[in-house]
């Protein structure tokens, strides 16, 4: 059953209160809910709530017992035919928590009990109207073995807890706040607490709470640090203030996705909480900032404006990774000087559009490829997606660029005033962008720019540039195409999509890599931004001395491919002068990536492997280029990823990109070893200092991991001895884990067992740093299907723990290419989407997405893969989630 945008329809009820009593247990729960409606539509409406999973016990319509033949009840609903506008409804059900592995509803994680309700988890727990638009007042009473359950917490306000008798205890929990079902969440067990007591910009208390195991409350500083940080950051930047008195996250150590915004009782997957200096890497701590930041700001950006209907997601989830991107590139630009914190936004800018090409593009070229507001789905679970979140938050950030900072907030400030309060739609949030828009711009709209919210694919943009040398002007063209991706490919006939506003940032640099400044609109400029709105557009710039370089689409403006026929040669001026820092690191990835592809070319036909030696010295000018914060240059002399690789080749050869990054990293490991070993030296003795994830220490250590990474590779002599010396003698999880992974990829293969086998005893007991430890050996290339069955024979292995199956399958699969693209790693892949299927739909069918490009692939990898596709449709109980996506990958 496909569900489409166009076929929205109002619920006909209101629902302004909702009275939940819970009877906790974790074989059974039992769920009373009284439900008062209003009906809003026409009369005899019938009521329609949703159910799933549940036991009816009884239904009781404004004071009576409702018999069988009163009501209707099928695998997904409960239909009840009131007569009169107002109701009330009483509904008793039961629910089993230990047995529900999907981790959607009530569930049971270690001896506690979560929910999670986001998108449709909430009609596992009670029949309801489960959708985003009815929105109400929640109050609950939780009861439960006070032993078992000492802490019974939900959204809201505690309004009393009590002892009842048998050793059960009760608390009522009282949200002031009108929310959709999604919203709703409830924990019981026993955690330690953090806490904090603030004051709100317009002096109100609140206090802040972070809950995690008994045992864990010596990692929860970082995360109540960040809460706090992401508070005042709200405040400052978006003049958004905190709501509740309390506001509280809990860490589960099972959870489908990262974390979960329920209104004031965020529930967080744990590795997104927990952090020490021992146990946690930069990568964590950062990752940790940036969520705790993402679902805090939901409650503005999700919670008080909330959407209308799930093909609304991305209104909620692109415009709050937008924000929190903003918030993490401000924290770490804190404090520093203007060039250090450009440079530190610039180190943000390229790992975020990293991650867009790496998920994104991709998605956006296959078979699941959708518009950041989906036309239709079959299961809203898998449109959690990296277009709706990242590529969602491109197009709020195009709005940002097109309206300017203080324009962007104005347009948050109207978005508010109208919206507060209730369920709206995308087409809400650019209206009121526009309404600033158009005050800036007589005469211009952003009708052209909604394509963005209708079209899937990355569109690519095309330059040309002509110069004239007698009127010292300059001529750049720009013209834009989008090719049909995923089920539009099968479309006859093939229309061509309408075009979209793309804004261009555009500069020219001279050929001593200067600027030059532009007038453009009665502004000299550095930088301009083109406002691209049809298929091919001309700007003409005067007072340009000589032939420039062009330096395009500057801090990534827009989620696009550009197209330019750069020389070699202009590359490497940009690589070592453009004044855009993204712009620079651009065209050094440019360089390299066009050096790969030769090897690729090279690999594919058995022709020698050569390395150019001018692009060995532009890895040396950047390796000795001091004026370079470290994080951003260990960001510049990382090789372009595989699967943005992969992308660039086609039809798709994995073990090619592989063997070509492989020698590449190999080349420049040797012939740079001496830079690479002064670049670990020096940054080591940077990192002396008492441990902090900040900037600057965070870049000398991944400065200096990616120093040992290269001279592991590049086989040095002194590799094995380096790696070793900073595995054992580490004084953080980030030093400890770059030297595991060299010592793990290296040659010496009983030198990196010893490690492994050291670093398991040392951390069993910690579910967080295991997960490192079956990654490490999951993504070692040497690593085949033979070595990751066998770890799931290891007793530490369960596929039943999302964050354990991520750590071996998922990132052997996604992340292996060498060990997972062949026909053995194809069957092990369907073999365990299959076991995942039937217990948590939702994480299998994330891993059947992980092949869905097959089509693409050079014809024995497609052929292995769609066999192994075939073989997943064909199991009996196939989940609406997997199925959605086998089927969509079939087709293309
Ligand atoms: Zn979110």
């Amino acid at each position: 059953p496909t569900i489409s945008r166009h076929d929205y329809q109002p619920y006909p009820y209101r629902l302004p209160q909702v009275e939940l009593v819970f009877d906790l247990d974790d074989v059974q729960s039992r769920v009373t809910s009284k439900l008062s409606f209003e009906r809003v539509g026409a009369e005899g409406s019938p009521l329609v709530l949703n159910g799933e999973d549940l036991a009816l016990e009884s239904v009781v319509l404004n004071g009576r017992k409702l018999d069988a033949g009163d009501y209707q009840l099928n695998e997904e609903t409960l239909t009840v035919f009131p007569t009169e506008a107002a109701i009330t409804l009483e509904v008793v059900s039961l629910c089993k928590p230990a047995q529900n592995s999907t981790l959607m509803g009530l569930y049971v994680s270690g001896n506690n009990l979560f929910t999670q309700c986001e998108a449709e988890g909430f009609r596992r727990i009670t029949w309801f109207p489960d959708r985003p638009d009815v929105m109400s007042r929640y109050r609950v009473t939780l009861r439960g073995d006070k032993a078992r359950y000492p802490l019974l917490l939900s959204n809201g306000n505690l309004l009393e807890s009590q002892d009842l008798p048998d050793g059960r205890h009760q608390a009522i929990w009282e949200d002031p706040h009108p929310k959709p079902s999604y919203l709703f969440a409830l924990v019981a067990g026993d955690f330690s607490c953090r806490e904090q007591a603030i004051q709100t910009a317009s002096g109100r208390d609140a206090l802040l709470q972070v809950y995690s195991d008994r045992g864990s409350e010596d990692k929860t500083e970082w995360a109540l640090d960040s809460l706090a940080r992401a508070v005042k950051w709200d405040e400052t930047r978006f003049g958004l203030e905190l709501d509740l008195d309390r506001f509280m996250v809990v860490a589960a150590r099972d959870f489908n996705m990262g974390a979960m915004e329920n209104k004031g009782l965020n529930v967080f997957n744990s590795s997104y909480v927990l952090a020490d200096p021992d146990t946690a890497t930069d990568a964590s701590y950062h990752a940790i900032e940036g969520v705790i930041g993402h679902e805090y700001f939901h409650n503005w950006t999700g919670n008080r404006v909330t959407c209308r209907d799930w093909f609304q997601l991305s209104l909620k989830e692109g415009l709050t990774v937008f924000r929190d991107q903003e918030f993490s590139a401000d924290m770490m630009a804190h404090g520093l000087t203007q060039g250090e914190a450009a440079s530190a936004r610039a180190v943000k800018r390229i790992d975020d559009v990293t991650a867009l090409r790496t998920a994104q593009f991709p998605e956006d070229a296959g078979p699941m490829a959708h518009p950041i507001r989906p036309e239709s789905y079959q299961e809203i679970g898998n449109f959690y997606t990296a277009t709706v979140y990242e590529k969602g938050a491109e197009v709020i950030r195009m709005q940002h660029t097109l309206l300017g900072e203080s324009g962007f907030r104005a347009g948050m400030d109207e978005y508010f005033r109208r919206h507060d309060g209730s369920a709206v739609t995308c087409d809400d949030f650019v209206n009121a962008m526009e309404s600033v828009y158009i005050k800036q711009n007589p005469g211009k709209d952003l009708k052209v720019f909604r394509q963005w919210y209708s079209q899937a694919g990355t569109p690519r943009v095309k330059v040309e540039l002509d110069y004239n040398a007698a009127a010292k002007s300059c001529r750049i063209t720009l013209s834009q195409h989008c090719e049909p991706v995923g089920i539009e490919k099968l479309r006859e006939p093939q229309s061509e999509k309408p075009p979209l506003l793309i804004p261009f940032a555009l500069g020219l640099l001279d050929e001593h890599g200067n600027g030059i400044s532009l007038k453009h609109e009665g502004k000299q400029l550095d930088t301009v931004v083109l406002e691209l709105d049809t298929r091919r557009q001309t700007w003409e710039f005067g007072n340009i001395p000589s032939q420039p370089i062009p330096s395009l689409l500057r801090n990534f403006s827009a989620p696009v491919i550009v197209d330019y026929a750069y020389s070699t040669a202009q590359l490497a001026l940009l690589a070592q002068h453009d004044s855009d820092p993204f712009a620079r690191w651009e065209a050094g990835q440019e360089l390299a990536t066009r050096q790969l592809l030769k090897l690729v070319a090279a690999i594919q036909a058995k022709a020698p492997l050569d390395v150019d030696p001018e692009f060995i010295e532009s890895w040396r000018a950047v390796l000795q280029d001091q004026q370079l914060t470290p994080a951003y240059r260990s960001r510049a002399l990382t090789l372009p990823g595989e699967k943005i690789l992969l992308e660039k080749t086609l039809p798709m050869d994995p073990a090619a990109v592989a063997g070509a990054r492989r020698h590449l990293r190999e080349t420049l490991g040797r012939e740079l070893a001496p830079l690479w070993l002064e670049a670990l030296h020096s940054a080591d003795s940077g990192t002396s200092a008492p441990y902090s994830p900040n900037g600057l220490q965070a870049g000398l250590r991944s400065l200096k991991n990616l120093a040992l990474a290269y001279l592991a590779a590049g086989n040095h002599p002194q590799a094995t001895d380096l790696a070793s010396r900073q595995y054992y003698e580490a004084r953080n999880m980030t030093d400890r884990m770059g030297g595991l992974a060299a010592l793990v990829n290296q040659q010496d293969a009983s030198a990196g067992a010893q490690a492994l086998q050291h670093f398991y005893e040392q951390w069993q007991h910690n579910p967080l740093v295991i997960d490192r430890w079956f990654t490490v050996q999951a993504t070692a290339p040497s690593t085949r299907v033979s070595t990751v069955r066998t770890l799931m024979q290891h007793p530490a292995f369960t596929l039943r723990n999302p964050n354990r199956a991520r750590s071996l399958i998922f990132q052997f699969c996604m992340n292996n290419l060498q060990g997972a693209h062949t026909s053995e790693g194809y069957e092990f892949w369907a073999d365990q989407v299959i076991a995942l299927n039937d217990m948590n739909p939702e994480i299998a069918a994330r891993l059947a997405r992980a092949f869905d490009n097959w089509s693409r692939y050079i014809p024995a990898n497609r052929e292995a893969i769609r066999q192994s596709y075939e073989r997943i449709q064909q199991h009996p109980t196939l989940s609406r989630n997997v199925a959605e996506i086998v089927t969509k990958a079939l087709k293309i």
